[in-house]
């Protein structure tokens, strides 16, 4: 028979954390928590093959499930001593999702299950509290209808307002017992006029309509985007953990909060997370009252009247800061915990891997190695590359003036600036048209994820470090502001006031997001330090990989950066993309308009001295690393001029005439010009192009050489080469203008000669060219174009369609398409080298510097990957996980 339901109560569990794919990660870990013997409320988590069967099966059950969760609820009365219904003492238990990746706040959990008209008048006996057991019970009702029966929360909230207007209170403390009682009979009045059936009394029935609800929330909206977001197959599905209830709201000595271990934020080694007194789960997130810090030296830190956990309730805060500490020796990570204090007794409810910035998952790693809680190849695994995108952009400028409008709470850091928009819908709309928006709210929730996607920062009126705002946006690795409470935004009128200042939609705002600064208009931002862990865990990734790094850059401020993050050299340098710039492109022109051989020289002449300049840059800026020169590649139709007076500039730079002019240009124009007059083809129909490029390379060199004392790495490529004849053509002359320049200097210039790789019959006949080549770089974005074709261009109206339909898992462009393009790719190395076993094989495409990609190019024994400059980290990283055989470990 096969098992469903798994027990936990302190010390005994039928689960544990290996056990995550079948429990989710929440009943994973409660049944591990459990099995260490902390203390956590008995329960039980129905697996996530019961997800699997109920979507397999028209939302019905297993038939022995019910038998199961009967025995589980048993066991769960055996050891907490009470049951439901109990007369004197009811059982009351929570039912909560728990997806086998965290999904925090997208599956909605329902608490204090089992009050009804008796169980709560038996609660507030035993409690000795009415008013606590009708607030539990109105808040259950509430909970309850929305999740389960589907009635719209804001309907409660607006009845519980008027309640409280008639009553001229206005705060929730106010109410009374009877308040609560009378709000209850009205909320139970409500289910009926929206729901149409009347409350369920009967325990076991809300429990099984719970259960249903967790279940089907799996394909609710907001789980749908989240798993797009995070790529989380929609076949893991969640399970549902049924849990005794514990009261953080029984009485002055209750409280619930939420901690981390260590400052998820910083990564600073200090337990933080924040705490409510006398409240119930999820009032600390929600951002209705200020949660308070738990030790008193955060409490210290911040101003106002504050009481930390550590100063109201030191027995307590010992206890936790011990089970703090052991999970996380015993997790070997960074802990984020649920607990709740009922009546002095400490119980925990929740503990899972935390999630953190990039900067807090470089710190955590880096100390936790040095500590000897992991290994540093472990470290190496910690840390998602692509997460390093966050350290590598700007934060303000230290020396800028802040014209601070608001400070907030540092929720996730870095800085952004925008423009003010106040709904999600509209920050996504903008932003795809290319704007930079900040998202404001006076709180978020799971509805606003789009939103908070699409825009550069988050800020937020209410809500704490904790808050969904924060939690999302660290997530996102999104600057993000919460709880700036002087703000008063008015949804209506579309704009906040603040300080006696008003700024309406479309304002420009600055967020720092490490200060909690609000800032009027744009701040001056800087670069970002590549020191301290940064370093420390780029240089262990460094000692592990294997594959070489090189960045695509040709302008000295790329070629910098490039250095700056670590390039070992510059895999593809665009020779034309200086051919645009001021009056090179007249000359450009000029060169291709010409009538013959003789007329293009003449251009090629101006063009020359400007070529070398920029490659003598190059080679200075890279001392002695290689440098990877493409000969011109694009479509000579880019650079055709368009209008009369782009076309008189030329006809008189060359003494020409313009209608003849016209012709000519006419003449070269093409229908499809990706696969046009391009690549080696120029070199072989106008070898004057390719040999002023040798020339300005080789003459670059010599001087670069002299300059730096290092001599210059030089790599010629060959664009879009098919046939090994294309790149003889090619190496001849090189070899000629070589000879040369040795004539005339007297120094014979070193270099290597190679092709791109980046049509299929190149990779096809890879054996053939490769004795021809020092080297092959693959062009894996124009391989992608060439092997599906599909301009990446013109893909705009459909490639995204067929991700979504699931025709293909992801973007080509993006992560190589492994079992097409990828084995082209593979083919081409294996054919290479057993065509020159010494030859050098790199990738030069976008997917240099995408992890997945990476972790396939180390897989097929790639010599190196060339990817943009920012990039350069990321693919340092992903080159050393891949060495290690594995990738970043999810931190849920
Ligand atoms: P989420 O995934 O959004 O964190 P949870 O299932 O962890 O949702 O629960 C929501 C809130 O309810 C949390 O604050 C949690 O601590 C609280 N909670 C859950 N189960 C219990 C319980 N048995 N007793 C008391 N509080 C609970
Ligand atoms: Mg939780
Ligand atoms: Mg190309």
């Amino acid at each position: 028979m096969t098992k469903w339901v798994y027990s936990f109560s302190a010390g005994r569990s039928e689960g544990s954390a290996a056990m995550r794919e079948l429990l989710g990660g929440k009943g994973a870990n409660l049944a591990e928590m459990a099995a260490l013997g902390l203390p956590v409320p008995p329960g039980f988590t129905i697996t996530t093959d019961v997800c699997a069967f109920f979507y397999a099966n028209g939302h019905s059950f297993p038939p022995n499930l019910e038998a199961q969760v009967d025995a589980a609820m048993a066991e769960i009365g055996r050891v907490a001593g009470h049951a439901f219904n109990d007369a004197k003492w009811p059982l009351l238990v929570s039912v909560r999702s728990g997806a086998r990746a965290s999904m925090p706040g997208m599956m909605d959990t329902v608490l204090n299950l089992g009050l009804n008209d008796q169980t709560v008048e038996a609660l507030s006996h035993y409690s000795g509290d009415a008013r606590f057991a009708w607030d539990c019970y109105r808040r259950f009702i509430e909970m309850y209808s929305s999740v389960v029966l589907g009635v719209e929360h804001h309907i409660f909230e607006e009845a519980l307002d008027e309640l409280k207007e008639a009553k001229g209170y206005t705060l929730d403390t106010q109410l009374s017992a009877d308040d609560w009682r009378a709000a209850t009979g009205q909320f139970k009045g409500i289910v009926e006029a929206n729901a149409g059936v009347s409350f369920p009394q009967d325990p076991r029935a809300q429990l099984w309509g719970a259960i249903r609800a967790v279940f089907s929330s799996w394909m609710n909206h907001r789980a749908i985007v989240y798993r797009h977001l995070h790529n989380i197959p929609e076949s893991w599905g969640t399970a549902v953990n049924v849990q005794a209830m514990v009261f953080g709201n029984m009485d002055a000595n209750s409280a619930t909060g939420v901690a981390f271990t260590r400052n998820p934020s910083t990564g600073v080694k200090e337990l933080y997370g924040e705490y409510l007194m006398n409240a119930q789960g999820e009032d600390v997130v929600a951002g209705l009252r200020t949660p308070q810090p738990l030790t008193e030296i955060a409490s210290r830190a911040s101003p106002g009247e504050k009481i930390s956990l550590e100063a109201a309730m030191p027995k307590v805060f010992a206890e936790f800061v011990q089970v703090a500490d052991r999970l996380e020796r015993h997790y070997r990570d960074m802990q984020d915990m649920e607990f709740t204090v009922e009546r002095g007794k400490l119980w925990m409810l929740q503990t899972r891997g935390g999630k953190r910035t990039a900067r807090a998952a470089l710190k955590l790693a880096v100390d936790m190695a040095n500590e000897g809680l992991i290994t540093r190849e472990e470290a190496i695994l910690r840390v998602e590359p692509t997460s390093l995108d966050q350290l590598l952009h700007p934060t303000i400028d230290p020396s800028a003036r802040r014209d601070i409008l608001v400070t907030g709470l540092p929720a996730s850091p870095g800085a952004a600036f925008g423009e003010i928009v106040f709904n999600p819908e509209e920050a996504e709309t903008l932003a795809a048209s290319g704007r930079k928006v900040i998202l404001v709210r006076t709180e978020t929730s799971p509805e606003d994820i789009h939103g908070m996607h699409a825009a550069e920062g988050i800020l937020t009126a209410r809500g704490g470090m904790t808050s969904h705002a924060a939690v999302v946006a660290r997530g996102m690795g999104k600057p993000c502001v919460t709880g700036a409470g002087a703000l008063r935004i008015d949804y209506d009128e579309q704009c906040f006031t603040v300080a006696g200042r008003r700024f309406v939609k479309g304002d420009r705002i600055t967020i720092d997001g490490s200060a909690g600064h609000v800032i009027a208009g744009e701040v001056k931002m800087q670069r970002p330090e590549l020191t301290g862990e940064f370093a420390v865990l780029m240089g262990w990734a460094d000692d592990v990989r294997r594959l070489k790094v090189r960045a695509n850059a040709e302008t000295p401020s790329d070629a910098r950066a490039a250095r700056r993050f670590g390039a070992e050299g510059i895999g593809l340098a665009r020779t034309e993309h200086m051919f645009f710039e001021g009056e090179r492109i007249v000359a450009v022109r000029e060169m291709i308009l010409a009538d013959d051989a003789e007329g293009r020289r003449t251009a090629l002449a101006k063009l020359l001295p400007m070529q070398r300049e920029d490659f003598k840059h190059l080679f200075e800026i890279m001392a002695g690393l290689p440098v990877t020169i493409r000969l011109l590649d694009p479509p000579l139709h880019e650079f055709l001029p368009h209008t009369d007076s782009e076309l008189a500039a030329v006809a008189r730079a060359m003494g020409a005439d313009p209608v003849k002019l016209r012709r000519r240009a006419l003449q070269l124009s093409e229908f499809n010009p990706m696969l046009g007059f391009r690549g080696v083809r120029l070199a072989v129909v106008f070898p004057e192009i390719l040999d002023m490029q040798a020339r300005a390379i080789f003459e670059a060199a010599i001087e670069a050489g002299l300059s730096t004392g290092a001599a210059a790495q030089i790599e010629i490529m060959a664009p879009l080469v098919f046939a090994r004849a294309e790149l003889d053509f090619v190496k001849a002359r090189v070899e000629a203008m070589a000879a040369l320049v040795e004539d005339e200097t007297g120094v014979r210039p070193a270099y290597h000669i190679g092709t791109m790789i980046e049509l299929p019959r190149a990779a096809l006949r890879a054996g053939e060219i490769a004795p021809s080549a020092n080297f092959f770089s693959f062009g894996t974005n124009d391989l992608t174009q060439t092997t599906l074709g599909i301009s990446r261009d013109d893909s705009g109206s459909f490639l995204g369609v067929y991700v979504e339909k699931g025709v293909l898992p992801q973007d080509p462009f993006v992560s190589i398409d492994q079992e097409g393009v990828g084995e082209l790719v593979a083919l081409g190395c294996q054919r290479a080298r057993a065509g020159r076993p010494d030859i050098v094989l790199g990738v030069c495409g976008e997917h240099g510097g995408d992890p997945a990609s990476v972790a396939f190019f180390e897989k097929i024994g790639m010599d190196y990957v060339s990817c943009s400059p920012f990039r350069v980290p990321i693919a340092r990283l992903a080159a050393a996980q891949a060495a290690l055989g594995g990738t970043a470990e999810g931190t849920a």
